[in-house]
């Protein structure tokens, strides 16, 4: 079954009808900006009709800790677009971000920010740099499950799964395919994270070849990074997993010079969310001197997303128009370059009568070239054989010596598990660590079944029965182990699924 993404098709009988929009003016300088930006939506010929939705600090501060009103849900479920301008969240404990509530609760599975050198108008070391970053939005380390297991070791769960590998890789593909561009980069770094990252990779491989026409690369997310930040012109589209994303993100809108002019968009199944990336800059709260061109990008982006192309063009041609002809807010104001100090009104008004105009020096948009609707199918569980083969039982134990618990550990045997290694932070200590590595309180002591054997240096596991784990357990309990959590370890049609500890 294909599941299309929120973009409601222009057909001959329904061109005519608006597409309703939820609008949140936001706090600081968010409702200057949003209305701004609606006033150029309005003169542009958008054919939209806007919903006001309450959220922000006046919501927080009234006791919802959520930070939104109970009926902007309802308005969110009827529009399924949402125009949000920066909010503040009030400092103090007890308030939940607004940000990350609406991306997890309505499923924001993309966040997509496009970065844009605007040089000379724009100061930037990087004048042909023009390249959209593509980040996961809803998993990884951001599920944000963390746990204290013992007195010296926290841990956070880094959670990758394949429908959402699945889900963003197809829509970094299909973004490229619809938005005319040319080339996918993958980076991940699976040469350390072989299962997590290895995953993501190996997604992006199969779903790589479904679009030929769409060239594509894997590259290894450090040196990936120093790349874009010195050679950005050679990205075009890069798809990443969320911490990473979050990382690179700032790194291209920082050296694009327009951390205050870039507009990001965050894609669901059903729902899809457009803001600026500045959050509401109390600073100059109240002046009229904020650049709106960052929520102005956006609301191109929530154009381009809902069929309405060629207006999304207009209103960022005449933007980049006014930008050469030198009308710039404060933030962006250089003298020698710019011709006036903008206000944001001002910036507004000079946009809606460039309306129509190209620029001449920068690059004009032609996002109405692009073909095709965003297609995400449903995703479908291939049936794997998940056989259970053994047990990796983390222990808290306070000594230095592995031997010690090593040798207190072989003396244990519940059916045929029995232990193989033991690991102190991922690194082999038992049998036959070496003494200068360092050792926590927090030992992973790895029980397969008894007769596993090598064969051709590859450990061949014996299937056992969960019965026998908890039996293992119980008898570790006995003998005054405590057990802190445990992994069971799984074949998956034969596939190793865990990781070997360093040095195995
Ligand atoms: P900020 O982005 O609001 O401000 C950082 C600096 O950039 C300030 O000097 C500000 O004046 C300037 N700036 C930001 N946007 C500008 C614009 N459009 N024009 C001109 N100058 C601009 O970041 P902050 O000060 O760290 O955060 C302020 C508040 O915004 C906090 O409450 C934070 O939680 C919130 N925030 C909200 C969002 C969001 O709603 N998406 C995002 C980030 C921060």
């Amino acid at each position: 079954m294909i599941q299309k993404m929120s973009q409601p098709k222009m057909s001959p009988t329904n061109a005519k009808k608006p597409v309703k929009i939820a609008v949140g003016y936001g706090d600081g300088i968010g409702p200057e900006i949003m209305k701004a930006t609606l006033k150029i939506l309005k003169e542009a010929g958008a054919n939209i009709e806007t919903e006001t939705i309450h959220l922000g600090e006046k919501i927080y501060l009234a006791g919802n800790t959520a930070g939104i009103e109970e009926a902007a849900w309802k308005t969110i479920d009827d529009t399924k677009i949402i125009l949000k301008a920066p909010i503040t969240t009030p400092q103090g404990k007890g308030y939940k971000s607004l940000n990350v509530t609406l991306r997890k609760s309505l499923g924001l599975f993309a966040n997509v920010r496009p970065v844009m050198a605007l040089h000379p108008y724009v100061k930037t070391h990087f004048p042909e740099m023009d390249v959209v970053i593509i980040r996961e939005n809803e998993e990884d380390l951001y599920a944000g499950i963390e746990h204290q297991q013992t007195q010296d070791v926290v841990q956070c769960l880094k959670l990758i799964t394949r429908p959402g590998c699945e889900k963003i890789v197809r829509y970094a593909f299909e973004y490229a395919k619809a938005y005319g561009r040319k080339k996918v980069t993958c980076m991940v770094k699976d040469n350390i994270m072989k299962l997590t990252d290895g995953l993501f990779h190996q997604v992006f491989d199969e779903i790589a070849v479904e679009y030929p026409t769409i060239e594509s690369n894997t590259e290894i997310i450090d040196i990936a990074s120093a790349r874009l930040a010195a050679h950005p012109e050679r990205y075009d589209v890069v798809v990443t997993s969320n911490l990473y994303g979050d990382i690179i993100s700032d790194i291209a809108a920082e050296i694009a010079g327009s951390v205050g002019l870039a507009g990001s968009a965050n894609i669901g199944t059903n729902v899809s969310m457009f803001e600026a990336i500045h959050g509401s800059a109390p600073d100059i709260s109240g002046k009229g001197i904020a650049n709106p061109s960052g929520l102005i990008n956006a609301a191109i982006m929530m154009l381009a997303h809902i069929g309405q192309r060629d207006i999304a063009d207009t209103i960022k041609n005449a933007m980049l128009v006014t930008l050469e002809q030198g009308y710039h807010t404060a933030d962006i104001y250089q003298e020698g370059v710019s011709k006036e100090q903008a206000s944001t009104q001002g910036f507004a008004d000079k946009l809606i009568e460039n309306l129509g105009k190209l620029p001449k020096e920068l690059k004009i948009s032609k996002l109405s070239e692009g073909t095709g609707e965003i297609i995400i199918p449903e995703y479908v569980r291939k049936q794997e054989k998940q056989v259970l083969v053994g047990v990796d039982a983390f222990i808290n134990w306070q000594g230095t010596d592995p031997n010690i618990v090593g040798k207190k550990l072989d003396t244990i045997n519940s059916f045929k598990l029995k232990l193989k290694m033991i690991t102190n932070r991922g690194v082999k200590v038992y049998p036959a660590g070496r003494k200068e590595t360092y050792c926590t309180d927090h030992w992973r002591c790895r029980f397969v079944a008894m007769d596993a054997k090598i064969k051709e240096k590859t450990p061949v596991y014996e299937a056992v029965e969960y019965e026998q784990i908890i039996a293992l357990l119980s008898t570790l309990n006995q003998e005054g182990f405590e057990v802190i959590k445990t992994e069971n370890l799984y074949e998956f049609d034969g596939r190793r699924g865990f990781s070997l500890g360093q040095g195995e």
